[in-house]
C-alpha cells in the first residue's frame, strides 16, 4: 500500500517556540520596520521564509560532532573529516574550506579572471555575479528560453542554452576563462539542470579548452530532480547521481549553509594543481589557513555530516515533495506561481495576481506585507525594488514581479505548509482589496535591504 501523506523523516528532539502575534501587533511592528521585512525583528515573525540560507535545522549527529571539532589551527582532525565528505561526494583533487559561498567565488575569481574575461552560467546568483564583475569581467547568463516563461512546465527549465554557450566560446576565443553551472538555478526559480545538459556543457567548454565549474550550493536537491525526472536514474542513489554531475567538472564553489546543511561555511575544490596554488594563497590573505578556512573545526565537523545527510533519499523526498504539495494547494486556489515548484522556494507571480497594483506601486513588495500582517509569514519581493533601480538613476520594471516563499531545511513541518496554504488562499480571496505602496527612504545600493516604504493609498489592505 502507497500513502500519501509526507511524513518528516525525523522526530522532534529540541524546540524553539515560534511566537503568534495578533493582526494590529503585527500592523505596528510593520510600521516601525518601515514596512520592510527585511527589517522586522525575527521573534515578531511566525513562520519565516525569508531564505533557506544558513537557516536550517542540525541533526543529532551533526550536534555530536561539533562536540568533537579539533581547534587546531592547522592540520586539524576536522579539516580531514570534511576535506574525506567533499572528495567523496566531488572527487575533487583539492579542497578548501571557506566561510561562505561568496569567500570561494571570490578566490576563485580572484586567482582566474582578468579585466574583460567572460563567464557564461545559466544565471548567475547576484553574489556570483557581483565577484565576477568585481574583477572587471561579465557574467552572461544563458538559460533556456523556458526559464522565462513562469507557466511553462519543463522539467529541467535550469539547463544552460547550449547553442548560445557554443557561440560564446566561439566568438570570444581566449576570454572564457571557465564555464559555469548553477545547480539548482536560485536566480532562475530553484529550477534544476539535467545530467545531460550537465555533460554537454562540460564536453563544449572542454572543447574549447575552458574549464566547467559548478556552483554547487544546492547540488543534493539537483540530484533527487534527476532521479525523479530524467531517464536512467531512477534506481540511482542521489550520493551516485552527484557522484555523476561532479565527474564532469573541473571544480565547485559551494555555500554549506545550502546543502551543506548548516548554519555557516562553504568551500571551493578543484583539480588543477597550480590555480589550486593560487587560490590557496588568496586564501590564506583572506579568510584563513587552508585546513580552517575561516571556520572553527567544529563548523568543518557539522558540514561534514551535513553534506552527507543531504543525500539521504528520505530527507530529499520529503523536501522536495512538501514544496510541491505547496504548489499543489496554491494552483487549486488559483494562486498564480513560477511551475514547476523548484527545489527550496515557491515563487508567487506577485504581477500576475495583482493586476491592480501599478508596477512602480511595487506589487511583489505589497504581496510580500499582506502575507506578514495576515498571516505572520515573511517572504521576500524579487521583482522591481530589488532590480527596478537602474546604473543612471531611472526606475523602470523588473522582468517579473515575484514573492519567493524560501524553505528553511528540516525546520518546517506539514503542518506549517497546511498553514500556509490557507492563508495564501486567503491572500488570494482579499487580493482586491490590497494597495500598494510608495518608497519613502531608498540607499544608493542594494535598495530592498534597508529602503523604507509607506502605504500609496491610505493601508496596506483596503476597507471591504
Ligand atoms: C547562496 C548562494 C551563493 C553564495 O553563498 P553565501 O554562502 O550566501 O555566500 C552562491 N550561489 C548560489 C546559487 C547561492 O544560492
Amino acid at each position: 500500500m502507497q500513502f500519501n501523506a509526507i511524513i518528516e523523516p525525523f522526530r522532534v528532539k529540541t524546540v524553539e517556540p515560534i511566537r503568534h502575534t495578533t493582526r494590529e501587533q503585527r500592523l505596528a511592528a510593520i510600521r516601525r520596520a518601515g514596512y520592510n521585512p527585511f527589517l522586522l525583528k525575527a521573534e515578531d515573525v511566525l513562520i519565516d521564509l525569508l531564505t533557506d540560507s544558513g537557516t536550517g535545522a542540525m541533526s543529532s549527529r551533526q550536534w555530536a560532532g561539533m562536540m568533537l571539532g579539533d581547534e587546531s589551527y592547522a592540520g586539524a582532525r576536522s579539516f580531514y573529516k570534511f576535506e574525506a565528505a567533499v572528495k567523496k561526494i566531488t572527487g575533487f583533487k583539492h579542497v578548501m574550506p571557506t566561510h561562505q559561498g561568496r569567500a570561494a567565488e571570490r578566490i576563485l575569481f580572484g586567482s582566474a579572471l582578468k579585466p574583460g574575461d567572460i563567464v557564461p552560467n545559466n544565471t548567475h546568483f547576484d553574489t556570483t555575479r557581483a565577484n565576477v564583475e568585481y574583477r572587471g569581467a561579465i557574467g552572461l547568463d544563458i538559460p533556456i528560453p523556458e526559464a522565462h516563461q513562469p507557466r511553462v512546465y519543463h522539467p529541467f527549465k535550469g539547463n544552460v542554452d547550449l547553442e548560445k554557450l557554443e557561440r560564446a566560446l566561439a566568438e570570444n576565443p581566449g576570454k572564457i576563462p571557465m564555464v559555469m553551472v548553477t545547480v539548482t538555478n536560485n536566480s532562475g526559480g530553484g529550477q534544476p539542470v539535467s545530467m545531460a545538459n550537465i555533460r554537454a556543457v562540460s564536453e563544449i567548454a572542454h572543447s574549447h579548452g575552458a574549464p566547467f565549474f559548478i556552483d554547487a550550493c544546492r547540488f543534493a536537491e539537483n540530484s533527487w530532480f534527476i532521479k525523479m525526472r530524467e531517464e536512467g536514474y531512477a534506481d540511482k542513489s542521489p550520493m551516485e547521481i552527484a557522484q555523476e554531475m561532479f565527474s564532469y567538472a573541473d571544480g565547485a564553489t559551494m555555500s554549506a549553509k545550502k546543502d551543506g546543511l548548516a548554519n555557516i561555511g562553504g568551500f571551493l575544490a578543484m583539480n588543477d594543481d597550480e590555480l589550486a596554488m593560487k587560490c590557496k594563497n588568496m586564501e590564506i590573505l583572506g579568510e584563513g589557513f587552508p585546513t580552517y578556512g575561516g571556520l572553527a573545526g567544529y563548523d568543518l565537523e557539522a558540514i561534514a555530516v551535513g553534506l552527507e545527510e543531504a543525500l539521504d533519499p528520505d530527507y530529499l523526498r520529503y523536501r522536495i515533495r512538501s514544496i510541491e504539495y505547496l504548489g499543489e494547494r496554491m494552483k487549486e486556489d488559483g494562486i498564480p506561481f513560477i511551475e514547476p515548484t523548484g527545489g527550496h522556494a515557491v515563487y508567487i507571480d506577485a504581477r500576475a495576481m495583482l493586476p491592480h497594483i501599478p508596477w512602480n506601486e511595487y506589487p511583489g513588495w505589497a504581496l510580500s506585507l499582506a502575507l506578514y500582517i495576515e498571516g505572520g509569514i515573511r517572504s521576500a519581493e524579487i521583482g522591481t525594488v530589488m532590480f527596478g533601480r537602474q546604473p543612471d538613476g531611472s526606475e523602470k520594471p523588473a522582468d517579473m514581479d515575484l514573492v519567493r516563499m524560501a524553505f528553511p531545511r528540516r525546520m518546517y513541518t506539514q503542518s506549517h505548509v497546511d498553514y500556509l496554504a490557507e492563508v495564501l488562499g486567503y491572500i488570494r480571496e482579499i487580493s482586491p482589496r490590497i494597495r500598494g505602496v510608495r518608497m519613502v527612504e531608498e540607499p544608493p545600493v542594494l535598495r530592498h535591504f534597508t529602503a523604507r516604504f509607506e502605504p500609496a493609498h491610505g493601508e496596506i489592505l483596503a476597507e471591504a
